[in-house]
């Protein structure tokens, strides 16, 4: 799926270890911050930039690095 291949390119460009460090750690302040474990996982930065493009193929071709930090117009 399109969505697990978006996550591969961001764990790639993060190496696969700090990759979870911050991903675990976005979660958790999203967590104290929405008080809802669903909510601060579709919050999580890399799940946005996931969310938001697993339906586009054409997407990991043309996708910037970085992207889940980048403003969509950016
Ligand atoms: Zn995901």
């Amino acid at each position: 799926m399109n969505h697990e291949r978006i996550h591969d390119a961001q764990q790639r460009e993060l190496l696969w270890f700090p990759f979870y460090m911050i991903y675990v750690l976005e979660w958790v302040l999203r967590l104290c911050m929405l008080r809802s474990w669903k909510k601060a996982y579709m919050a999580i930065s890399f799940e946005r930039d996931a969310y938001a493009h697993g339906r586009d193929f054409g997407y990991l071709s043309g996708r910037r690095r970085f992207a889940q930090w980048r403003r969509a117009d950016a």
